[in-house]
């Protein structure tokens, strides 16, 4: 079968590395794709599809109000540009110049990172709160909730919490400290699906908008993420999201997300008009949220296992590697860890990265871990035809310099 690809002269890769944006996310399954196909055949009002998508992520998600965007980063720039303006047209037009407005956010040292880019996209400045010596080995401790509620003051927008397991101080902490000073709490989660219950998590734990992605667990189109929480930020992140390039006569804003509340005036393209997300992406990520919630992770999980068994079981027995398929602590999606015999294989973890990336196929494993002389393989983009394939290429790779002693 000719892909659309090989029609393209572009060569498709063996995705071991999991949803990842620079190895293209993930497959969708073929019921997301249809209803992607689906949405291409009709003509929607945008504003009245969100408010539709707001009720149904609401459900999923127990937050007040949710939009669809183009991506986790996407919710990010929104939610933060939602705290700055909040329902104030007249700041969504002046934005990213945020001269007079609250244009700090609060934000732990040990949780920056380069997404947030997406928040100082904005027009915001990042003030950082605590020392973390607790990765530096000089002692055990991170910021604590007190040093947030002290970095708080008149400017501050919002405070930005970076959700993972090991995030300091832990999130209900923190929105206490921040609801005390009556600011909001913007979530990073984009990557902290599954588990399921992790959908309802941040915003049970005080959270006023969440960001999560589209394109990794929920497996909708690559390109799609959730913004979701109090009701009046997200309509003010629609609200510089959408198109509103109209007459406010025309102007029916959906009750879901604006109640019998009237604005002022309408904002024209907002700051995060360039994040723009297609009906296309609304509908699949719909759809893929739906699946996501009812059994679809633990069914994609079963055929990880099951592919990574198959990888294992085609390995030749006298490799000079270890190899251990075992769930991930956190998420449970299992992961086949390969830890290299150095000396015995004649390269170490990082050259056999590259080698597998080099070949035909190209074959993308998750390199985090190389220090350790480890790869690690995730197999929920992979396809059908690829454990045997992947199996064949560790065995000439790290069976070659064997062959050569023999
Ligand atoms: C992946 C990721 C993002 C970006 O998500 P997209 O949906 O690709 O925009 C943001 N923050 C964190 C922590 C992530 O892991």
């Amino acid at each position: 079968m000719t892909s659309i690809y090989e029609s393209l002269g572009i060569p498709t890769i063996v995705n071991a590395k999991g949803t990842s944006t620079r190895v293209s996310g993930g497959l969708m399954e073929p019921e997301v794709a249809a209803a992607m196909r689906e949405a291409t055949e009709h003509c929607v009002d945008m504003a009245t599809l969100q408010g539709r998508a707001s009720e149904i992520i609401a459900e999923a998600t127990g937050a007040e109000a949710g939009i669809v965007t183009s991506g986790a980063a996407a919710a990010l720039l929104l939610g933060t540009a939602a705290c700055i303006t909040g329902l104030d047209p007249a700041k969504m037009n002046r934005l990213p110049d945020t001269r007079g407005m609250r244009n700090r956010v609060v934000m732990v040292r040990s949780q920056r990172n380069f997404y947030d880019h997406a928040v100082r996209a904005a027009g915001v400045e990042i003030v950082e709160v605590g020392l973390p010596d607790r990765f530096s080995g000089a002692g055990v401790r991170d910021a604590e909730a007190w040093e947030i509620a002290g970095a708080i003051d008149a400017h501050t927008a919002c405070v930005l919490y970076v959700a993972q397991p090991h995030s300091r101080p832990a999130l209900p902490a923190v929105a206490a400290a921040a609801h005390d000073a009556g600011i909001p709490v913007l979530v990073d989660a984009a990557a902290q699906l599954p588990p399921v219950e992790n959908l309802r998590r941040f915003v049970a734990e005080g959270a006023d908008l969440v960001a999560f992605s589209g394109g990794k667990a929920i497996n909708g189109p690559q390109g799609s993420g959730i913004l979701c929480g109090r009701r009046d930020l997200v309509a003010a992140a629609l609200l510089q999201n959408l198109d509103l390039d109209l007459f406010i006569e025309q102007w029916r804003p959906p009750p879901s997300l604006f109640g019998n509340r009237t604005l002022p005036g309408l904002p024209h393209h907002g700051i995060g008009r360039s994040s723009k997300v297609g009906k296309e992406q609304i509908v699949a990520l719909l759809v893929a949220l739906q699946r996501f919630t009812s059994g679809g992770v633990e069914a994609r999980i079963a055929r990880c296992q099951t592919m990574l068994e198959r990888i294992v079981a085609g390995l030749d027995s006298d490799l000079p590697a270890r190899v251990e398929v075992a769930p991930h602590r956190v998420s449970g999606v299992p992961l086949l860890t390969v830890t290299v015999d150095r000396h015995a294989a004649g390269l170490d973890a990082f050259d056999l990265v590259l080698r597998l990336q080099d070949g035909t196929p190209s074959i993308h494993v998750d390199p985090s871990r190389v220090e350790a002389g480890a790869i690690v393989l995730d197999a929920t983009c992979l396809r059908d035809e690829h454990p045997e394939q992947i199996a064949v290429r560790l065995n000439a790779i790290l069976g070659a310099a064997r062959r050569m002693r023999a």
